[in-house]
């Protein structure tokens, strides 16, 4: 544990997150959900999310690398991890000997699993990858022949699922919906060759966005983490599961004409009350913020932050809220200031900041309400 009191932390909501894995069911009845907890659950601890989520039987859990599958394997969850992505040759053995999910691309993937499983005497399930317009994994459609030719040849490969994944779920319904019909064309041609358990092809775009009738298995990522990624009926019913909190380490006055931070780009226009937070851009508070109208809440009142994000520090303009000293805290994500808003401010995606926050964060869990 922790010597001292951390300067900053994030705290997870793990009902919410729960919560929103029902709001996936809801959205894609009779799925199989491969909760995705990569990137340390975006950002809100792999450990906890996986104990919490584990009740709710996911069919696995997706994540990045072999790294993290141990993550989740350590949590002595019942559920699978599912490498999302192809794996490099180096860690393929350990996932052959796992018996982690994962997916294949190419013949030389599936020669080199087919022989780790040879060696371990054993048979692997897999799940086929195919390329369908995102052009980062899989079999093009027109390889299929051959790939499924050539895995008639590898009794030790046993093709238990078929993924896609879609690139502009959030942004093009036209190509959205010719993809689904490619997709659905795909299957009908794997199945011809192979008893499919798991057809998965939504992450939380195409999952809240779009029917898909011959899927049975979906891959919610952001929206468990009470995020939608387009405007959707259901948005309104996922409930956002993170708070960032940071300790006030300082609040001095300061004279009007004195510059707060690197820069100078902040000059105090008036005798301002200045509160010193302890985070900064090496925690994820990322430093696109500077100068951006971006706000901590302490003691219940929006502070404007000031100037330019520092390493470990930022300030704020508590003159607004007379009580602040330091060792209050301050909120600077949580329900009533989103990651979205923040990602905007930034010019990114919800994605970048949820998994951007970093290591020097513990994380905690919470409930809010
Ligand atoms: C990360 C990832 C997901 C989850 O995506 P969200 O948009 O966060 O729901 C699903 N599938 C794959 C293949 C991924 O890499």
């Amino acid at each position: 544990m922790q010597d001292c009191s951390p300067r900053a932390i994030v705290e997870a909501d793990l009902d919410a997150i729960a919560h929103n894995l029902h709001v996936a069911r809801q959205a894609a009845p009779d799925c199989h959900i491969i909760a995705v907890v990569k990137a340390n659950a975006y950002g809100h601890g792999l450990e906890q999310v996986v104990r919490r989520l584990e009740a709710e039987h996911p069919a696995f859990f997706g994540v990045a690398n072999a790294m993290e599958a141990r993550q989740v394997q350590a949590t002595d969850c019942k559920t699978r991890p599912f490498l999302l992505g192809p794996n490099p040759p180096a860690e393929r053995a350990e996932i052959a000997a796992s018996g982690w999910g994962f997916t294949i691309s190419s013949l030389e993937e599936a020669d080199h699993f087919a022989s780790l499983a040879a060696d371990g005497q054993r048979v692997l399930s897999v799940h086929l990858a195919v390329d369908t317009g995102m052009g980062r994994e899989g079999f093009l459609p027109s390889e299929l022949g051959d790939a499924l030719a050539h895995l008639k040849g590898l009794p030790t490969l046993h093709v238990e699922g078929v993924m896609s994944h879609m690139p502009v779920a959030d942004e093009d319904e036209r190509f959205s919906c010719a993809q689904i019909n490619l997709f659905e064309q795909c299957v009908r041609e794997i199945a011809l060759h192979a008893r499919l358990r798991y057809v998965h092809l939504a992450a939380s775009a195409g999952l809240l966005g779009y029917k898909i009738p011959y899927a049975n298995t979906v891959r919610p990522g952001l929206m468990l983490y009470g995020i939608s990624p387009i405007p959707c009926t259901w948005e309104n019913q996922l409930r956002p599961a993170l708070r960032l909190r940071a300790a006030v380490t300082l609040v001095r006055s300061l004279p009007t004409g004195h510059g707060v931070s690197y820069g100078r780009c902040f000059v105090t226009p008036r005798p301002l009350r200045v509160a010193t937070i302890g985070i900064g851009y090496a925690d994820g508070w990322r430093r696109h913020l500077s100068g951006k109208q971006a706000y901590a809440i302490i003691r219940n009142t929006p502070c404007p932050l000031l100037g330019r994000v520092t390493m470990d520090q930022i300030m704020a303009d508590v003159s607004a809220s007379p009580g602040v000293q330091a060792g209050d805290m301050a909120e600077l994500i949580g329900p009533s200031l989103s990651v979205k808003q923040l990602a905007t401010q930034v010019g990114t995606i919800p994605w970048d900041i949820l998994t951007g926050l970093g290591p020097r964060l513990p994380r905690l869990s919470c409930s809010l309400g």
